[in-house]
């Protein structure tokens, strides 16, 4: 059974620190949901609330519309996987797994079945009597999560699950936990402050800044219409320049930069004449190639600098400006010719109008 989880206007201090600053998401039935954000935003402290191990100061807290702010942990039905998932060394796997069902009187005949149940959603069936210390750090993880799963939660937390595995092991493990979850068909709740794995596997993501969420919305969403600097900067490389917008049409919206006029496509944009605003533009985004038409959002530069990295070269690129600084740009180009550049040569670049990316210039929320 998956659940509805819902975060109403919840504030959270320590001292003087406001850690959570009225946050108000809902994650839905069976959602792989993400809480992406720098170090020291505030996730785990919202993870640890909707666990039980913290109270909010204000707001609610609710599971299916339910009212769970003041339940105990034991009573609110979430599964909990932690960045350090500590298995005891001397208890087998299966008597790891079964630690959370003793606690909750569940008969020895019962527990069996769940343990092996749980260990065989995570493909360690057959491990059942090996020790932790037989195990490779991915498949340790894979016990914590068993030992989360077996309470047949209705909500599964994941606090930084892989933090502590190489890099091969949790590319590896990111799609195993997605299919995981997916096959039990729960409602998870994941932090990270990786945005690489946040992109590859969730259903959606909240960005979360200084205790703000900043932005929800699927991997694509965020990418492509990141509805601030920081969400725009934070998920992905851009390019940022600041303009001013001189016109607004029911489908575009243009802006002049101290280095040129930019026209973007917005639908229905709610930017105002004279507004200050700060473009986004995607390196992949900048093209080098020559634009078939008369279109927009021409630039001329300076090619500055370039590395080649096999199936892309990463070039900077000067672009004079009216104001004292000239603009660095950084562009991708896929399957690099080489040598066709050299440094100091003009080059002339344009973008398309659906890649110019307008952000408002302060953040949605502070
Ligand atoms: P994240 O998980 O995003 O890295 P946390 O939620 O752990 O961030 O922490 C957010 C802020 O709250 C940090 O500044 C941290 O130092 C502070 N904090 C977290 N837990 C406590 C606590 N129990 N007491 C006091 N301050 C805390
Ligand atoms: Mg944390």
């Amino acid at each position: 059974m998956s659940v509805t989880v819902t975060v109403d206007h919840v504030t959270k201090q320590f001292g003087k620190l406001t850690v959570l600053k009225d946050v108000c998401v809902e994650i839905r039935p069976g959602e792989l949901f993400f809480l992406l954000g720098p170090s020291g935003c505030g996730k785990t402290t919202l993870l640890r609330c909707l666990a039980g191990f913290h109270t909010p100061d204000s707001g609610t807290l609710k599971v299916d519309g339910r009212d769970i702010t003041n339940l105990p942990p034991h009573k609110r039905d979430m599964g909990m996987v932690f960045q350090h998932y500590a298995l005891w060394p001397h208890l087998t796997l299966a008597e790891n797994v079964a630690f959370g069902l003793e606690m909750r009187k569940v008969s020895t005949s019962e527990t069996q079945q769940r343990v092996m149940e749980a260990l065989s959603r995570v493909h360690l069936a057959e491990r059942a009597h090996d020790k932790p210390n037989q195990l490779s750090g991915g498949q340790q993880q894979r016990v914590a999560l068993a030992r989360a799963l077996v309470i047949r939660p209705q909500c599964i937390l994941l606090d930084e699950p892989l933090s502590n595995l190489d890099a091969q092991l949790r590319l590896e493990m990111r799609s195993e936990i997605r299919s995981i979850c997916k096959q039990a068909g729960l409602t998870a709740i994941y932090v990270t402050h990786d945005q690489k794995e946040a992109l590859s596997i969730a259903d959606r993501i909240a960005v979360m800044k200084d205790g703000v969420i900043q932005q929800v919305g699927a991997p694509e969403d965020l990418y492509q219409r990141p509805s601030n600097r920081f969400v725009a900067g934070f998920i992905g490389e851009a390019n940022f320049i600041h303009g001013r917008v001189r016109e607004v049409t029911s489908t575009t919206v243009t802006v002049e930069a101290p280095c040129g006029i930019f026209v973007a496509a917005v639908a229905n944009s709610t930017f105002a004449l004279d507004e200050q605003v700060e473009l986004c533009i995607r390196p992949e985004n900048i093209r080098l190639d020559q634009p078939s038409s008369n279109l927009p959002n021409r630039l001329h530069g300076l090619f500055s600098e370039s590395t080649y990295l096999g199936e892309v070269a990463q070039h900077l690129i000067t672009i004079p400006s009216s104001n004292e600084s000239p603009i660095l740009l950084k562009a991708f180009e896929l399957s690099p010719k080489s040598g066709r550049l050299k440094l100091g040569d003009p080059i002339d670049l344009w973008i398309e109008q659906h890649h110019v990316i307008i952000t408002k210039q302060t953040p949605a929320a502070s």
